[in-house]
């Protein structure tokens, strides 16, 4: 018995956990500090069409460097910006700095979206504010939400949704898989696209209960009328599957991983551009 419970009682007394929350509090000041330099800068992952293989469009991510530290991931800095309300601030570098670097190539531009960023105020002039000043057409941006935020408040989330849809953004709902959204809250958010999680990609190709449970999932979004892409795909197998179940766009390290935007274009033949 002491053994199962182990894991969960000792954690409580973890020294390792203070060291946690001290480096999170330094991180977060570190983090203060870096936004608007240079410490923060965003990559380029192509996303393909599923039927011919050409780029068609890109998602930004976003990287910090870290003077002593070095490169921070995102899973760890993007949730420290989002409890500090940090966020809204990198949220508009980020997504000002993805503008800039794509206006000239004509892709499609995703860009992703944290809770507070989705539920702040200033959230539909922000956007409308770096799309006039950056240049950047309405109809290629993208934004990326995840369904567990919009559950809190779905009447209020509809509304938000609708609001930028109606200028000509598009929404995507990202991690598709991994929350709670109910068929019914699909046909409530009014959205253009499913990105299929990476953790149903990656059995797809050999585990025949993932590659039905995916199957179903791509079907449901054609049901909607919703394009679907995947995420993290990293093999021909995995593309080849997702292809025959119906996606229409395919996304991961197959076809590039980010990189910053000159690499991306120079590597992307003009003949691959759609
Ligand atoms: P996400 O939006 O679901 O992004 C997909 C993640 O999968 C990225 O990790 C990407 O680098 C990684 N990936 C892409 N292709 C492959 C592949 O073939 N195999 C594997 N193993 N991984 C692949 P990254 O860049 O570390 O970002 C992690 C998460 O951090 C993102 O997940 C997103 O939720 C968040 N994030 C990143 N940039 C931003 C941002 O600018 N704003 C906000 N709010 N969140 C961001
Ligand atoms: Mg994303
Ligand atoms: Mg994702
Ligand atoms: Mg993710």
């Amino acid at each position: 018995v002491a053994k199962s419970e182990g894991k969960h009682r000792y954690r409580a007394y973890d020294p390792s956990m203070e060291r946690g929350r001290e480096l999170t509090k330094q991180l977060e000041s570190d983090l203060h500090r870096a936004i608007g330099t240079d410490q923060i800068y965003v990559l380029f992952q192509p996303v393909v069409n599923a039927g011919d293989g050409r780029t068609i469009g890109v998602e930004a991510l976003a990287r910090w460097r870290h003077p002593d530290r070095g490169e921070i991931s995102p899973d760890i800095f993007i949730p420290i910006a989002e409890k500090s309300g940090l966020i809204v601030a990198l949220g508009r570098q980020i997504l000002r700095e993805a503008c800039q670097h794509t206006r000239s190539t004509g892709l499609d531009l995703a860009v992703n979206l944290s809770p507070a960023q989705f539920w702040n105020d200033n959230l539909f002039e922000d956007i409308t504010s770096i799309l006039e000043e950056t240049e950047f057409p309405t109809h290629r941006l993208e934004l990326e939400i995840t369904e567990n935020y919009l559950l809190r408040r779905p009447e209020a989330a509809a509304q938000v949704l609708n609001r930028l849809r109606r200028i000509g953004i598009r929404v995507a709902l990202d991690d598709f898989g991994t929350g709670y959204a109910s068929v019914a809250y699909l046909k409530r958010f009014k959205m253009d696209k499913l990105k299929l999680d990476r953790s149903f990609v990656e059995r797809i190709a050999n585990d025949s209960e993932a590659a039905s449970v995916a199957s179903a999932m791509i079907a449901l979004g054609q049901a909607l009328n919703l394009n679907i892409a995947a995420e993290g795909v990293e093999t021909e197998d995995q593309a080849r599957a997702l292809r025959i179940a119906g996606c229409t766009h395919l996304q991961g390290w197959l076809f590039g991983r980010p990189q910053a935007s000159s690499t991306l274009m120079a590597e992307i033949p003009l003949s691959r551009r759609a």
